[in-house]
């Protein structure tokens, strides 16, 4: 692949539109689809190509990239009468960054190989923060060959690329990440607002904890608690960044893999919940930092 490369990118929402104007930074020949005009425009601001439809991102394209935020929106883009796939041009390579089931992953992708595609699963790690900056983790499941056809895309967006095993691997991967992340945001939150109701200060607690054994990317990069960074969903109304519903999502996906072979994962069952909670408390769509409102008077103090 070349940075003449003629890539379709769909999905323009808080990741898909950094990450596809980084690939047009770097040189590649984008063309990008959202269903939201208000993304379209976004992107094309910043100098990117947007198509009329997704069957138009994809004619000529040599790789598609998807970024959605859900299995039910990458298997219809993909599968079905309207699906994408019967359009593809032979020899495309198919790049699915969302964060899915790996039973859909396997899905499309078996799909695919019937058309004799090569498709990936590279869901990705470093949020918008990382999307925006070009530094992502990419998790990705794939034959070896086409994760070499990826690499140069994958390298335009992200700093790391981790290569976890067949079609399917780098969803599994990505669940036992989210999982993790969401009870540490869960408790992170928990610690912080614990202090905080003994009069202490959440910027000096969260500095001291971003030193000590409880140290984590969420103290040092994305602290839930107002006031101790800048820059993060905390510091703006908990708006942007990462889904509390996209979470809660990962957490019932996570909990589906453990079911699936019998694997007991109380903790994340445990965040799952406090997130779920965090819906019904009407915060679904801000970003899941908010989930630490759930331990905080109305007046906002602990
Ligand atoms: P988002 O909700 O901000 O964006 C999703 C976009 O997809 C929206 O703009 C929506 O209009 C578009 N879309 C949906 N169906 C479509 C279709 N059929 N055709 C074209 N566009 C369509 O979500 P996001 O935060 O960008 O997350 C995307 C994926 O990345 C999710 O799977 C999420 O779990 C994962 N993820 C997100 C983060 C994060 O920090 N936001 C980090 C890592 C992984």
């Amino acid at each position: 692949m070349t940075e003449a490369t003629c890539i379709a990118f769909i999905g323009l929402g808080n990741m898909g539109a950094p990450m596809a104007v980084n690939l047009h930074k770097a040189g590649f020949d984008v063309r990008a689809f959202d269903l939201s005009a208000a993304a379209m425009a976004g992107v094309r601001e910043q100098g990117v190509t947007v198509a009329e439809s997704a069957h138009a991102a994809v004619d000529g394209a040599q790789v598609l990239i998807s970024m959605l935020p859900a299995s039910r929106h990458v298997e219809s883009l993909y599968l079905g009468e309207t699906g994408l796939l019967p359009h593809l041009g032979d020899d495309t390579l198919i790049i699915d960054c969302s964060t899915i089931a790996p039973a859909s992953a396997r899905k499309v992708a078996e799909a695919a190989q019937a058309r004799g595609l090569a498709m990936v699963d590279a869901p990705v790690s470093g949020g918008t923060p990382g999307a925006a900056a070009a530094t992502l983790t990419f998790i990705v499941g794939g034959s070896a060959a086409a994760l070499e056809r990826a690499r140069p895309m994958l390298a335009a967006m992200g700093k790391n690329i981790f290569h976890m095993g067949e079609v399917g691997a780098g969803q599994v991967a990505k669940l036992c990440n989210n999982m993790a992340l969401g009870a540490i945001m869960a408790v992170t939150g928990e610690a912080i607002a614990l202090g905080v109701a003994h009069g202490l200060d959440a910027k000096t607690l969260s500095n001291m904890m971003a030193v000590s054994s409880s140290r984590s990317w969420v103290l040092e990069a994305y602290n839930p608690w107002p006031g101790v960074l800048d820059g993060v969903p905390a510091a703006r109304g908990y708006s942007g960044g990462f889904g509390n519903d996209l979470m809660l999502k990962d957490l019932g996906l996570a909990a589906e893999a453990a079911a699936s072979v019998g694997a007991a994962v109380p903790l994340g069952e445990a965040a799952r919940n406090q997130f779920a909670l965090n819906r019904l408390a009407g915060r679904g769509g801000l970003d899941f930092s908010s989930v630490v409102k759930l331990l905080v008077k109305a007046d906002g103090s602990a």
